[in-house]
């Protein structure tokens, strides 16, 4: 099943690059495992599949003991303050920060175990309530303030867009997010770059790389549907 998945996800991933005049490599496929079980991820591993997307710290901690070293892992969802530390050293991208306590937070963190963060920008670009993020507006006087962070890198920008029947309603908002990174990139400020764009899921990640996602996160077309009922 997750073969068969990924050689579909694959495929789609091929077709959306050539639609798009984009190369393959200029997009990287992160595996949303949350809630399944190790021997899913291994299955992955066994595949090729190398990075990985977890949203809630715990489980992040325990799969990242239980699987080979050679693994990316990737913070995907809401991080609490308090427990950066048990991440902090384990993932390569933290592509969840949507405040500037959080961001102070994560210095510290990095600055103890004298590495740089890298990290990108959530914003909530749909403006739905339900979501965590930063507003566009907000945006720039966040960038001046975490600039000035030693040990953080800011790498680019996530979005996570709403859930809709039909991939093209989201095509604007995968527009706005590139154009916020854009328009960022142009200001040259020390310390952010905008090499990634974190954006797509199952539903609508073909429409994400056609408008320049360079990480696209996909769990359901992996793994399959995630059962919430035993937690
Ligand atoms: C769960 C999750 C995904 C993957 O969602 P699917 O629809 O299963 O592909 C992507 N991004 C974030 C932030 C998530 O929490």
């Amino acid at each position: 099943m997750i073969k068969e998945n990924l050689i579909s996800v694959e495929n789609k991933i091929q077709e959306a690059c050539l639609r798009a005049g984009r190369k393959r490599e200029e997009v990287t496929l992160i595996a949303v495992s949350k809630t399944k079980p190790i021997e899913d991820l291994k299955e992955a591993y066994s595949l090729g599949v190398r990075v990985f997307g977890e949203n809630k710290v715990q489980e992040l901690a325990d799969k990242y003991d239980a699987l080979p070293k050679d693994i990316e892992w990737h913070m995907i969802g809401h991080l609490q303050r308090n427990k950066v530390k048990y991440i902090i050293d384990k993932v390569s991208l933290i592509h969840s920060v949507d405040s500037l306590r959080l961001a102070e937070t994560i210095e510290k963190e990095a600055a103890k175990h004298n590495i740089t963060a890298n990290i990108l920008i959530e914003v909530n670009v749909a403006k739905e309530e339900s979501k965590f993020g930063l507003m566009p507006e907000e945006l720039d006087e966040f960038i001046t303030k975490v600039a000035e962070f030693p040990h953080i890198q800011v790498e680019g920008l996530m979005t996570i867009a709403p859930f809709v029947d039909d991939s093209e309603e989201n095509r604007m908002i995968f527009q706005a997010l590139r154009k916020l990174s854009v328009d960022i990139e142009a200001k040259n400020v020390d310390n952010i770059t905008m090499r990634v764009l974190s954006m797509g899921m199952t539903n609508d990640y073909a429409v994400a790389i056609e408008e320049g996602a360079t990480m696209i996160r996909v769990g359901t077309g992996i793994f399959g549907a995630r059962n919430y009922s035993k937690e």
